[in-house]
Parts: C-alpha cells; sequence; structure tokens
C-alpha cells in the first residue's frame, strides 16, 4: 500500500462537506474535496438566469436532477421563456432557499472560525414572518413581541402558548432526547392548545417552517426545543441574531463560496465535476476512494479518512454493505426525507399588499389533502426581490416559494402537475391579479428538500451518527446524519460535528 496522498479526503461539496473539508484544512490538515457538480453548494446552490437560457431545458433539468430536483411545469413552456429570455437578470437559488436565523445560527459558528460568511464580506437580508389563519394574517412572535390579537387569545385562555418559545431554555440534553420522540401536535394536547384554533396553526407553522413537515402529528418537538434552547434563545438575548429567517444577497452561493475559498486559502484542493466511485476499505480500514475525473479518467487516491457527504441513504452504493452491521444498514437505508415544490414567479407587478412585501409569509392550508395528499399542504412564499434586490432585474421582481410534500408525493408527476395549480389557483385567491402579474414561473419539485425528515422517529440524535460502525475512517456530514436546526444550518451543524470527531476538538455542538 503507498503512503497516503492527503490526510482527509471529502467527498460532496454540499452544506456539510464544505463546513467539514474547511474546518480540517484550517486545523493544518492536508484535505481533498471532490464534487461531482461543476460548483460548490451541493442543493443549496444558485443559477443565473442567463445561463439557464444559454445552457437550456436540458442542462437545467439535470442541474437540478443531480441534485435530487425535477421540473415539475413551466409557464409559459420552457421554449418560449428561452426564445423570450424571460430569466435574463435573475438569479434562482435552487429553489427558496432562506437562511434560518439570517445566517446566525450554525453558520455563524463555522464562520467565526474559519473567516467565511459575513465575515468574508458575505452580506445577508432579514425578514421577519407572518401567518395566515383562515383570512386573516398574524405576525409570528418576535423579538418579545406577540401579534395584539394571538395576545389576547393567550391571556383570555391562560394559554401555555409562550411555552413552546421559551420553555427550551431549561432544558438540557436529556429533555432535548426525551422530547425527539414526541409529536408537535401531542406536546399542544397535552398543554390543551389545541382547543384555541388560532394559536394552534401558529404553532403548527412555525413547526413546519423550522422542519417542513406537513403535518403536526409527524413533527419532532425535540428537534425544534433543542434549536430554540441552544440557538435561536440565546443569540436573540444576546444581540447575535436579530431575525428569524433571511436571504443571502446575491443569492445563497455567495456563503459557499465563501466557505470554498477560505478552504482553498488554508491549503485545500478542490476537483469539481469529478464523481466517487467506491470507498474503498482493507482491513476494517478506510484506505481511499476511486473516482472518476473529469476527463473520464479513473483514479485511486490513498487516505485513512473518508467523509461522506453525499445522502447517508445512498451509502452503499458507494461502499460494501456487508462491511457494516445488517441494522445499521437497514435502518439508514430506509431513512425518509421530506420533499417540496419550490416555485419561482417572476412578476412584472405586485399583487400583494405592500405590508407584506418584506415578510416571509405563510399559511398551512394552501392545498387541502382531499383524496390525493397525505396532509394538507402548507406554503412559506417572500418577495425575495425585496430582500435581495440582486435576484431580479431592475422594474421586476421575483416571489420565491415552498410547498413541502412527503417524498413519495414529490416523484408523483401527476400529483405535482396538480398541485402547483393549486399553488397559482391559491396565490390568485389570496392576492386577486396575481395571476396577471406572471411573466414566467418554474416549478421545480425536490424529493429530498430535507435529507433526513425532522419527524418523531429519527429527527436530532436520532439520524445516523457522524462516525461509521465497523469501519475505520470513515464519517458522515450533511443534512441526513446527526445534526440539529433548520436544513442548510442542520447541514452545517452536522459538519462541526463531524469535524469535532475527526480532529477531537470542540466546534461547539455535540
Ligand atoms: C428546492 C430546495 C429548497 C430548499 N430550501 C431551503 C431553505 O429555504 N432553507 C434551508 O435551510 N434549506 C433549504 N433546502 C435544503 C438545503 O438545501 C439542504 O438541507 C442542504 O443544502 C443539504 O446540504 P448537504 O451538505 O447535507 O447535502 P447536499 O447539498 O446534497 O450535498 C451533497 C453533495 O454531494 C455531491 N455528490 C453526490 N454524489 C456524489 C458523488 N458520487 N461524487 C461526488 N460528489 C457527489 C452533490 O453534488 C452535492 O454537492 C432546500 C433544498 C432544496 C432542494
Amino acid at each position: 500500500m503507498t503512503a497516503n496522498e492527503y490526510d482527509a479526503i471529502v467527498v460532496g461539496a454540499g452544506v456539510g462537506g464544505l463546513t467539514v473539508a474547511a474546518l480540517l484544512a484550517y486545523e493544518g490538515r492536508k484535505v481533498l474535496l471532490v464534487e461531482k457538480s461543476n460548483r460548490v453548494g451541493g442543493r443549496a446552490k444558485t443559477l443565473h438566469g442567463r445561463e439557464i437560457l444559454e445552457h437550456g431545458e436540458t442542462w437545467y433539468r439535470d442541474m437540478l436532477g443531480q441534485q435530487y430536483c425535477w421540473l415539475a411545469k413551466t409557464t409559459p413552456s420552457f421554449d418560449e421563456i428561452q426564445k423570450g429570455k424571460l430569466l435574463d437578470g435573475y438569479q434562482l437559488d435552487l429553489g427558496y432557499h432562506g437562511v434560518s436565523l439570517n445566517g446566525r445560527g450554525y453558520f455563524y459558528d463555522l464562520d467565526q472560525i474559519i473567516g467565511s460568511g459575513e465575515q468574508a464580506g458575505v452580506k445577508f437580508a432579514g425578514n421577519v414572518n407572518a401567518t395566515y389563519i383562515d383570512d386573516e394574517w398574524y405576525l409570528d412572535f418576535h423579538a418579545g413581541k406577540l401579534d395584539p390579537r394571538i395576545a389576547a387569545i393567550v391571556e383570555e385562555n391562560e394559554s401555555a402558548f409562550l411555552k413552546f418559545y421559551f420553555s427550551a431554555i431549561k432544558m438540557g440534553e436529556d429533555d432535548f432526547r426525551k422530547y425527539e420522540p414526541v409529536s408537535l401536535a401531542h406536546w399542544c394536547r397535552e398543554r390543551g392548545i389545541d382547543r384555541q384554533h388560532v394559536l394552534v396553526e401558529m404553532l403548527h407553522a412555525v413547526g413546519t417552517l423550522i422542519t417542513t413537515i406537513n403535518d403536526p402529528e409527524e413533527i419532532s418537538v425535540g428537534d425544534i426545543f433543542r434549536y430554540f434552547g441552544e440557538v435561536i434563545n440565546p443569540r436573540f438575548k444576546t444581540g447575535v441574531a436579530r431575525f428569524p429567517s433571511g436571504f443571502a444577497i446575491g443569492g445563497i452561493q455567495q456563503w459557499m463560496d465563501s466557505v470554498r475559498d477560505r478552504f482553498i486559502h488554508f491549503g485545500g484542493e478542490l476537483l469539481l465535476e469529478t464523481a466517487l466511485q467506491e470507498i474503498l476499505v482493507g482491513d476494517g480500514k478506510v484506505r481511499g476512494v476511486r473516482i472518476r475525473q473529469k476527463n473520464g479518467s479513473i483514479r485511486e487516491i490513498q487516505s485513512g479518512t473518508v467523509v461522506s457527504n453525499i445522502p447517508t441513504q445512498e451509502t452503499f452504493r458507494y461502499v460494501e454493505r456487508s462491511l457494516f452491521p445488517e441494522e445499521y444498514v437497514n435502518r439508514t437505508e430506509k431513512l425518509k426525507s421530506y420533499g417540496s415544490i419550490a416555485p419561482y414567479f417572476g412578476l412584472k407587478n405586485l399583487a400583494l399588499p405592500q405590508e407584506q412585501w418584506k415578510l416571509g409569509m405563510k399559511d398551512t392550508f394552501v392545498i387541502p389533502k382531499g383524496e390525493r395528499l397525505s396532509h394538507d399542504v402548507y406554503m412559506c412564499w417572500n418577495i425575495q426581490s425585496q430582500s435581495d434586490p440582486l435576484c431580479a432585474p431592475a422594474g421586476k421582481h421575483l416571489l420565491t416559494a415552498y410547498a413541502p410534500v412527503t417524498e413519495d408525493e414529490a416523484r408523483n408527476k401527476d400529483l405535482m402537475f396538480w398541485a402547483c395549480e393549486q399553488i397559482v389557483e391559491y396565490l390568485e385567491r389570496r392576492y386577486p391579479g396575481f395571476k396577471d402579474s406572471i411573466e414566467w414561473a418554474l416549478f421545480p419539485v425536490s424529493w429530498r428538500l430535507e435529507g433526513v425528515a425532522k419527524d418523531v422517529n429519527q429527527a436530532g440524535s436520532l439520524k445516523t451518527p457522524v462516525r461509521a460502525p465497523n469501519v475505520d475512517g470513515l464519517f458522515f456530514a450533511g443534512d441526513t446524519v446527526k445534526g440539529y436546526g433548520v436544513a442548510m444550518d442542520c447541514a452545517c451543524a452536522a459538519g462541526l460535528i463531524c469535524a469535532a470527531e475527526i480532529t477531537g476538538k470542540n466546534y461547539g455542538v455535540r
């Protein structure tokens, strides 16, 4: 066996892989980062409208397909969008990409260590959120302020509503784990909150915002409490965080590129358009990887540490399954993702009331369950161009949204085509004139927005551990392994946990 060429090889330059690779390089290790796509970011990348027009529909569908997404519908046809150059001047994150805590969650922890993100000049625009409950909309609880109508219901009913936001302050690791298998609906029922429709719907909307799951009977309240207890509450209290959500100005790619740049600055090597073929193992130890390079040639590279940022359900395509305990393989392969419809609308004018232009809006009842869906579908939407003027050309507007659906629903073409139409009908009902304001719309659907759904069976510490059993030197990172918080932030948390496991240092999250 030849000597190791790298201290570590990280496969996949999504949030999780970038986080681990940059931290290991920062610690002085010799690191190779291998990514099959032509840019870093994975499911969180930005495409320019112009490059979609130039490369065409097949290229766009392929870019989506590489990241667990497909195009369910376009308005008008893709040909007409291309001929009319309708996407010119737009920047499109790969579907809606709101950043939790406006970049002051786990992203911030990484940025503080390696000098990425805001430290490297990336800017975020924060927003507060609001929720439609029936035909009224209410501001979400934010910075100690309750919408006065919600406050009145809480007071009148002596409701435990605010415990949802604050009880985690006194919780520790044992409590977070105790609540992981408890559903949000169960937690509300036990406290009688379910008897007040407006309050329970508000918590439902916030729970879905954090976990991307439609059904409150499935949402793990423990995962939410951990994020409140360890990140949201302390950071609001100290003024580190000021907004629950936000967008990276110029697209989410800006943050990804800033981490990539720090990685390269620390001496890391990045190979794009290079795909992992096999993780090489001998005598129960990782030996390296076999990759297919951009020019088609196959290469074996030696290293005693390999980190896979590929969603963990796919692990056994790359490494022999018989090396691992059977129960581990079965559980890992069966971990459920949660999908989403993630439409964009290029608008010539705004049919939405001006008070909503800078808010994140949501509603838990956008598509009623009926016969076809497993639960009523929630949606969250922003006029992204009001937060980030760089994402739309002057005088135009970009509305982005996401409407969660289960993994199976997301793969059903007829169902998703119909659901996309229902979204447009909903927006027209809410905002008469909306349909006439549309210049173009794209409807990507992802069957893996959240790599492992934060449900009562598999959230937080119930996810796959970052260290593989039985194979020394094999690790995992990203939103499918142990990590907490909202999707991208969760992938970053898992990267911090994984890097700590490799270096033995403490990066603030366990
Ligand atoms: C449409 C959509 C909307 C979303 N909206 C939000 C949002 O609003 N807010 C939020 O926080 N999160 C959102 N997410 C989720 C977020 O993007 C993910 O949680 C996060 O990016 C996952 O990062 P990761 O590192 O775990 O995985 P990934 O991003 O999946 O990274 C895996 C990487 O591995 C690469 N790879 C795969 N196979 C190979 C191979 N064989 N060889 C080499 N490389 C390989 C992939 O190309 C990819 O770069 C959204 C996701 C989607 C799809």
